[in-house]
C-alpha cells in the first residue's frame, strides 16, 4: 500500500467517525470540515496528505510551518487557488504576524487585541480580510491561552472596528488530563458562549462556527456542534523528529 492509499484509509475512517457523530447529534456530516494537522509529520507526508485529498492543513508554529509552506504553497504563483488552505492553529506571537498572514487563511488563535491590530494591519497592507476565530480558555485551566469566557463579549466588540478581520467563530482545546465529563462540557461551554454571542447582536451573526476537537476527543466535539475539528495523529500520524 502506497503512503497516500494509506492516507485516504486513515480518512474514510475519521470520516465514517464523523458520520457516526453526527448521526448520533442529529447533525449534517457536510457541516463538520476536517482541519489535518500536519505539525507532527514531514513535508514529504505534508504532500502525500495533500494527495490523499486533504484540503485544509492546520500548523501551530510559524519556525516549523515555513518549510512545509514553501514547499507545497510557495513554489507557484496559482498554488493559492489549487493548493491546500492553511489554517494556523497555534498561539500566534505578534513578530509572526507578517510571515504568517497571507500564507495561512484562517487565524484560530485570536486572543488578545495586540495581536487583532497586528493582524488587522498588515491585512489591510495586503488588501484581504482575515477569517479568524477566537480562542477561549473555557476550562479556565492555567496552562492554556485564550481568552476568560467573561471577557469574550468585551473582546468581539473591541475588535469590530478592525476591517481586515473577520472573526467568524470560537475555538477552544479541552484540558489534556481531563476526563470524558469535563472534555463535553468544555465544548458544550464553548457552543453556549457562541449561541449567546450570536443572540446578543445581528453584529455578531458571523460568529457561527466552532473550531474544537482533536484526535482523542473530536466525536464528542460533534456531537456538541464543532463545525470544524482539527486532527493530526488520527490523520496523518505522528513521525518521530
Ligand atoms: C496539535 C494540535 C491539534 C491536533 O492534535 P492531535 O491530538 O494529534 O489530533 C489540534 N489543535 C491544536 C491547537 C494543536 O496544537
Amino acid at each position: 500500500m502506497t503512503q497516500v492509499q494509506e492516507l485516504q484509509n486513515r480518512m474514510s475512517l475519521v470520516e465514517q467517525k464523523i458520520a457516526d457523530a453526527c448521526k448520533r447529534a442529529g447533525r449534517r456530516p457536510e457541516d463538520v470540515q476536517i482541519i489535518a494537522v500536519t505539525k507532527y509529520v514531514s513535508v514529504d507526508t505534508t504532500r502525500q496528505a495533500v494527495a490523499a485529498g486533504m484540503r485544509n492543513l492546520g500548523e501551530n508554529r510559524w519556525q516549523d510551518a515555513a518549510a512545509k509552506w514553501s514547499a507545497i504553497s510557495g513554489e507557484n504563483d496559482a498554488g493559492a487557488d489549487a493548493g491546500p488552505i492553511w489554517h494556523f492553529i497555534g498561539s500566534l506571537q505578534t513578530n509572526k504576524v507578517k510571515e504568517v498572514v497571507g500564507r495561512f487563511t484562517y487565524i484560530h488563535s485570536l486572543d488578545r487585541l495586540s495581536l487583532a491590530e497586528a493582524i488587522h494591519k498588515r491585512a489591510l497592507q495586503l488588501d484581504i480580510v482575515v477569517p479568524c476565530f477566537i480562542q477561549v480558555n473555557v476550562s479556565g485551566e492555567q496552562s492554556k491561552h485564550g481568552l476568560a469566557p467573561q471577557q469574550l463579549r468585551e473582546f468581539v466588540q473591541s475588535i469590530m472596528p478592525y476591517s481586515g478581520i473577520k472573526p467568524i467563530g470560537l475555538m477552544t482545546m479541552a484540558p489534556l488530563d481531563a476526563d470524558d465529563e469535563q472534555t463535553r462540557a468544555v465544548f458544550r461551554g464553548l457552543r453556549v458562549l457562541r449561541d449567546e454571542l450570536t443572540q446578543l447582536s445581528s453584529d455578531y451573526a458571523d460568529i457561527q462556527h466552532l473550531s474544537m476537537g482533536m484526535s482523542g476527543d473530536f466525536e464528542m466535539a460533534i456531537e456538541e456542534g464543532a463545525t470544524w475539528v482539527r486532527l493530526g495523529t488520527i490523520l496523518v500520524g505522528k513521525e518521530e523528529g
